[in-house]
């Protein structure tokens, strides 16, 4: 591994767009420190995504790095259709949308969400462009629904619709989405995320056409909806990480509930081993500034100390002026924050009715063990990634070092809090692994004589089982 390549516990995820997705670029972000590349499906093209692919493949390669990339589905976005210039509507006015394809005006706009009129009921509340403009449903007519404009502003083509109080028919999965993951799947995308997740369900539905194309990619729900805050224990239980999309969550909700829903949010994933990811507007003022506003540095602190396995980038590193600058900014505020605050040590003890209770008790005390004995390091050994994320989990102090002979997991765990991933493939005898992982670690500089760190590993080697063992270390 490249010792440039910066060693934050909470990850970083950077969205990939115009202003970043040539190599040059990439190869930056990545020696900045990026974690994770998020390739957002609600924008450009497959032959774009490919692109990034490929690059972002032959940049670890190049590096020694595991970065991953995650496919964001978009989901049942509703949208606004074409509206000519100059639009704009006034409060108190009336206004109708429909489901006709049409160039809207300032009486009447489009959308090509078919169920609209189906969907909403009088007094329903629609809001268009993040809440900027609020209609009270008024009636409905054919495939048009009349509206009374609450808060009035200028409209603009293809900006989305949050209809808060509304229970959408739209399944989770679009056609689109459907198209997109079938355009993914191959490419073997660590992470999917799926966008507006209402249920458990919605995720099953995912989860079986990941595996029907026999693949392993792993899921995020994106929690973005009501319905999502109202089942969430469903959710984070079916799901393998979450991602606390506070854009949409903060014009679903009334966006003065989503500090309290983030920190809620956090505390479940962070109790069953669920990485969390915080995302949208966390340096939103440096898409055009090169340096961050007091208040976005202190919500990037907030959300490391709630405990984020990971804190996302949007248009900052998609389409700002300073993509480089964002993550320098990011991993100047998350190390100083992991260096003073109280985020480690969560040593909560395991359900005694969880039929993996004595691999996770044995987990828990490996990390008990290393916050004794002050460890450099905590070393897992894992097959399915299981001790990786169970370890991370308790937040040990120490890094974080996994091996495994998983290759595609290498990538995956990169989204995890504090791990860092190494390809292993031998299974000789424990005597020799262990002696093996130490000089690894010794000659990248990640442990030093006289340091203390703990590994833990399944004996027998060979049968690659659950972790069933400790051990203390002391570097020679
Ligand atoms: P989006 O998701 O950027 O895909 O909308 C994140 C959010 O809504 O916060
Ligand atoms: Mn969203």
């Amino acid at each position: 591994m490249d010792q440039e390549i910066h060693f934050n516990k909470t990850k970083i995820v950077a969205t990939v767009g115009p202003a970043s997705n040539d190599k040059d670029m990439l190869r930056k972000l990545m020696q900045e420190g990026v974690d994770i590349f998020r390739l957002n499906f609600s924008h450009g093209t497959h032959e774009d995504h490919s692109k990034v692919i490929q690059y972002v493949r032959e940049l670890n390669e190049e590096l020694g790095t595991h970065v991953c990339l995650l496919q964001d589905l978009q989901g049942p976005k509703i949208r606004l259709g074409e509206v000519e210039k100059d639009a704009e509507i006034t409060t108190g006015q009336k206004f109708i949308i429909t489901t006709e394809e049409m160039v809207g005006t300032s009486e009447k706009a489009s959308t090509v969400y078919q169920g609209l009129p189906d969907d909403v009921v009088p007094g329903d509340m629609i809001l268009i462009d993040d809440g900027k403009i609020e209609l009270k449903v008024t009636g409905k007519n054919g495939r048009e629904v009349e509206t009374e404009v609450i808060f009035g502003g200028k409209l603009k083509s293809r900006k989305g619709i949050n209809m808060p109080y509304t229970k959408v028919s739209a399944p989770s999965l679009t056609e689109k989405d459907i198209a997109d993951l079938e355009f993914g799947l191959p490419h073997d995308i660590e992470w999917v995320a799926l966008s507006f997740v209402r249920s458990a369900e919605d995720i099953r539905d995912l989860r079986g056409r990941i595996k029907a194309a026999g693949k392993t990619s792993r899921i995020i729900a994106k929690v973005e909806k009501p319905e999502a805050i109202k089942n969430i224990d469903e959710i984070i239980e079916e799901t393998d990480a979450v991602m606390v999309a506070r854009g949409d969550l903060g014009v679903e909700i009334f966006m003065e509930e989503v500090p309290m829903a983030q920190k809620m949010i956090v505390e479940k994933c962070n109790k069953l081993a669920k990485p969390v990811i915080i995302a949208t507007q966390m340096m939103e003022s440096m898409i055009e500034n090169p340096r961050p506003t007091r208040a976005e540095t202190n919500d990037v602190a907030n959300a490391v100390m709630d405990g984020a396995d990971a804190l996302m980038l949007s248009a900052e590193t998609a389409a700002g002026l300073f993509p480089v600058e964002v993550i320098r900014s990011m991993v100047k505020t998350i190390t100083s924050v992991e260096r003073q605050a109280d985020v480690y040590f969560k040593h909560e003890m395991p359900e005694k009715e969880d039929p993996l209770f004595l691999n996770n008790a044995l987990i828990l005390n490996a990390c008990r063990l290393a916050q004794s004995t002050k460890a450099t390091a905590i070393v897992g050994m894992t097959a399915s990634g299981y001790t990786a994320f169970k370890l991370a989990a308790h937040r040990p102090k120490g890094n974080i070092f996994i091996f495994t002979h998983n290759r595609p997991l290498l990538n995956t765990m990169n989204l995890i809090w504090g791990v860092r991933g190494f390809y292993y493939d031998k299974a000789e005898s424990t005597d020799h692994t262990f002696a093996d992982i130490e000089e690894i670690l010794k000659s990248n500089g990640y442990i030093q004589q006289g340091d203390v760190f703990i590994t833990t590993a399944s004996m027998p080697l060979k049968e690659r089982g659950r972790t069933n063992t400790i051990k203390l270390n002391v570097v020679d």
